[in-house]
């Protein structure tokens, strides 16, 4: 899941005699160049993997961790805030998400134990829908459980925008993104938006 769009769309005819800008602007730029570095990992709209569900992870041994440390490293650089195994072309049972401050959180075979709460819609992005942002209706309360990458037991009770991260990464191990969870006007729209992408492929 991509956070909120960052609009870069400043001014930037600032004058060159402010070094403190022109540092702000060269971290700005790098940041910019590792997300489209790591973005072009990701897969996108259009393959075929975002669409398969993924399979129960039976061996957690170093390729498992590996892998969710690879996807901790491109949430970070995509500057995500969830990422699914499906959207990096594995079609396991596996996501990492960070919807918070307490640092990267992945979570193996998770079960959805509870939907609770009321719904509440909100707009949400992802990071192979690139361009796209569309409302889409959540449970505020989400209670997963499911194992670490070492085989622990892990359980989370979750709520809010956590709980909206959750569900939406959730969703990607059975194939099922924002698109189709949104309604029909804004799936029009998002179809609009990632169509010529994909024929420029
Ligand atoms: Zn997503």
């Amino acid at each position: 899941m991509s956070e909120h769009d960052h609009h870069h769309d400043h001014d930037h005819d600032h004058d060159h005699d402010e070094p403190a800008l022109d540092a702000d602007a060269r971290a700005e730029a790098e940041a910019e160049a590792i997300r489209h570095y790591a973005l072009a990992q990701i897969r996108q709209y259009g393959d075929p993997a975002l669409r398969l569900s993924a399979r129960e992870v039976t061996e957690f041994d170093d390729d498992l961790r590996r892998l969710v440390d690879r996807m901790i490293a491109l949430m970070h650089d995509a500057q995500g805030v969830g990422l699914a195994a499906t959207q990096v072309g594995v079609l396991r049972r596996v996501f990492v998400f960070e919807p918070d401050d307490q640092g990267p959180r992945a979570i193996v075979n998770p079960v959805a134990v509870s939907r609770g709460g009321e719904l509440e819609t909100d707009d949400e992005g992802c990071l192979s829908l690139q361009g796209v942002r569309v409302p889409v209706e959540r449970a505020i309360e989400f209670v997963l459980e499911g194992k670490d990458p070492n085989g622990e037991d892990v359980h989370h009770d979750l709520t809010g925008y956590a709980a909206r991260v959750a569900q939406h990464e959730f969703d990607h191990l059975d194939g099922v993104m924002i698109i189709d969870r949104t309604d029909d006007e804004h799936r029009r729209e998002a179809l609009a938006t990632l169509r010529p992408r994909v024929s420029l492929r």
